[in-house]
């Protein structure tokens, strides 16, 4: 007699798949023969820059980096991480204490509940948002309360809007700025106003800082560079997006050294650290060259303005795109973000994502990436400009 395969609750508790649908309707168009266009996927498509992959390869030639690697990180690894927050951001850091190597971003944000929320425990955490605040939460039995980013604040939360017996019982509250989906950039202002909040209410501070390199004015602060700020914050950064190593899975932690304490014993526990020639490699990102990365914004920054073109070209009102690589634009009245996104597949093959897929505050918004090569990005613009909504 067969087994019966029955997934453990926090599996079955998962929301559906919210992106099926478009899925779905994605492989019928294909069907019938239609040469699609995805602007729905934030993946950078401009490859790793060569000293990077020079760095991998040296790296990947030594025995020595063949063992398991420090779970924490190689301790030239954290120097360099360490380094690069005192340069860009004016940050200090003690590479020993204060900073913890991650298998990516993702990997980190997951991890940050199991080292810190409990059954019963409330995390704040922004909607529209990146699915995995919540997720991580729900896999460690916490409760998610939706902060909604709206246009009229700037696309920040509200921090007064939050019940006062809600802040009470939260554990942790995350932030993401620049913000992916809406390009939004946090004032300095408001990180103090999260500083007097989190103190008042006893609250972890996480910000995922995976864009930071990635922005179009004045370049975007450290949460860590607000006084107070390390007392009860951590920070997540990432070489996915800043050096177009998604694939690669190298980022870090930096903040408070409980917390990075905390993280790291989970982390100890799961995991055994990340490939040092990668470490290596990341080491080389760091500390070498940061040309190619403004040349990146350069390029994003022509391909934003492609879009931005098409869209009023159409009547649509785009966000002002202040940072990240995507426009998060309102559907016109008589839409919801599904049926504009399926009007984009159906009729000229574009793919965008609608923004009920990243909370219910995302509904009325669609959102366009531009990590796709400018030529498919132009003809892609060509097809939006024919679109009558
Ligand atoms: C892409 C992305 C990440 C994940 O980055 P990795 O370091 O590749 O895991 C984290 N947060 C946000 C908001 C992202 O968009």
């Amino acid at each position: 007699m067969a087994v019966s395969i029955l997934p453990a609750e926090r599996i079955r508790q998962l929301p559906p798949y919210l992106f099926a649908e478009i899925d779905r309707m994605k492989n019928e168009v294909k069907a019938r023969g239609v040469d699609i266009i995805s602007l729905g996927i934030g993946d950078p498509d401009s490859p790793t820059f060569p000293h990077i992959i020079a760095a991998l390869n040296a790296g990947a030639a030594k025995p020595e980096n063949h063992q398991y690697p420090d779970y924490e990180g190689m301790p030239s690894f954290r120097e360099a991480c360490a380094t690069y927050m005192q340069r860009r951001f004016g940050v200090k850091a003690d590479p020993a204490s204060e900073i913890v190597s991650l298998i990516g971003s993702k990997e980190g944000v997951a991890n940050m509940a199991v080292a810190f929320v409990d059954p019963g425990d409330i995390v704040l955490v922004p909607d529209p948002g990146y699915p995995v605040y919540s997720i991580g939460t729900g896999f460690n039995g916490g409760s998610s309360y939706a902060m909604p980013l709206t246009a009229e604040n700037g696309f920040l939360p509200d921090l007064n809007a939050i019940p006062e017996d809600i802040a009470r019982r939260a554990k942790l509250l995350w932030l993401n700025y620049p913000n992916n989906p809406t390009a939004a950039l946090a004032t300095e202002q408001f990180f103090a106003d999260v500083v007097a909040f989190a103190t008042k209410h006893n609250i972890i501070v996480a910000h995922d800082n995976a864009y930071s390199e990635i922005y179009y004015e004045d370049p975007p602060p450290s949460f860590l560079a607000t006084p107070g700020a390390m007392d009860l914050g951590i920070e997540l950064h990432s070489l996915s997006k800043t050096y177009n190593m998604t694939g690669w899975r190298v980022a870090f932690a930096v903040g408070n050294r409980e917390i990075v304490a905390g993280l790291g014993k989970v982390k100890t526990n799961v995991d055994s650290g990340i490939f040092q020639a990668v470490q290596e490699a990341g080491i080389a990102a760091l500390t070498g060259d940061q040309q190619p990365v403004a040349d990146m914004r350069e390029l994003y920054r022509g391909r934003r303005d492609l879009i931005l073109d098409a869209l009023d070209a159409i009547g649509l009102q785009p966000e002002p795109v202040r940072s990240t690589f995507y426009v998060w634009t309102h559907v016109p009245k008589g839409y919801t973000s599904s049926e504009l996104a399926s009007r984009f597949l159906q009729d000229i093959g574009v793919v965008v994502t609608p923004g009920s897929g990243f909370g219910a505050a995302g509904e009325g918004y669609i959102r366009f990436s531009l990590t796709l090569p400018t030529n498919r990005l132009t003809e892609a613009v060509e097809r939006i400009k024919t679109l009558k909504l």
